[in-house]
């Protein structure tokens, strides 16, 4: 088995453990590999290793890598999405996770009705209310809910947040809890269904699911730390 196989076996291991603890499914979790920093072949090892799911956060980085990565793969933009980029983002993503500003939103709208598309969406949230943090802040999401019918060339399809990086993975708790109360009360006040809730990280994600995540964000924890990129 490659090495990342037996990782991918122990964090189903830790995720079977956390989702039992919360008396929950670990089976509605899905793992999105993070393969930022990666070279297009240990794309194609997590692909063999069973995983479907592909995080990338960089436009760039993700179009010089996937023509060389020969398993079919969903693509998920996990990065901040740049007004400039978004024709590249459709044509390499299949779906935008950290739709974080109703500009960005809006040009994904247009360009995708104009592909006869709909884009599935996550829209990212600051919950932690971190200044240098990218997303939408709590209290602005119901105004952007309140526009989504504007929207048609793109399809909410959940959350996406990153908490603060701490020592201790506790401190995301609250961060954790508040995005799944939020989800619950966008539901309920706007009658959408937001079937993704996709948070935590390798540091994390063990939290994030006894909270309630149904995608967890995993680059290190499956692939080991990521190789020095020259320029970057
Ligand atoms: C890099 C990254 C991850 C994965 O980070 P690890 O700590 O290596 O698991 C998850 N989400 C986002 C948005 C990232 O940029």
């Amino acid at each position: 088995m490659s090495d990342v196989g037996s990782r991918l076996q122990q964090v189903r291991a830790r995720i079977e453990v956390a989702a039992a603890r919360a008396g929950r499914d670990p089976s509605q979790v899905v793992v999105v590999a993070v393969t930022k920093g990666h070279p297009p072949a240990r794309v194609d090892e997590v692909l063999e290793a069973g995983l479907d799911q592909i995080g990338e956060n960089r436009v760039q980085e993700a179009r010089a890598k996937q023509p060389q990565v020969r398993r079919p793969a969903t693509w998920r933009l996990i990065g901040p999405l740049q007004r400039n980029k978004v024709r590249w983002a459709l044509e390499l993503f299949d779906w935008l996770d950290a739709i974080d500003r109703w500009e960005v939103a809006a040009d994904v709208s247009r360009r995708g009705a104009q592909a006869g598309k709909t884009v599935p969406v996550l829209i990212e949230v600051n919950a932690g209310g971190e200044v240098q943090k990218h997303g939408l802040a709590p209290e602005a999401v119901d105004a952007f809910f309140s526009r989504l019918g504007d929207l048609p060339g793109l399809r909410v399809q959940g959350l996406m947040t990153v908490a603060p990086l701490g020592e201790d993975p506790e401190a995301a708790r609250p961060v954790f809890r508040r995005m799944r109360e939020l989800r619950e009360r966008l539901r309920d006040r706007w009658g959408l269904a937001l079937p993704w809730l996709s948070m935590g990280m390798s540091h994390d994600f063990e939290v994030a699911v006894e909270e309630g995540a149904n995608m967890v964000r995993l680059g290190t924890a499956l692939l080991g730390p990521r190789p020095a990129t020259p320029g970057r």
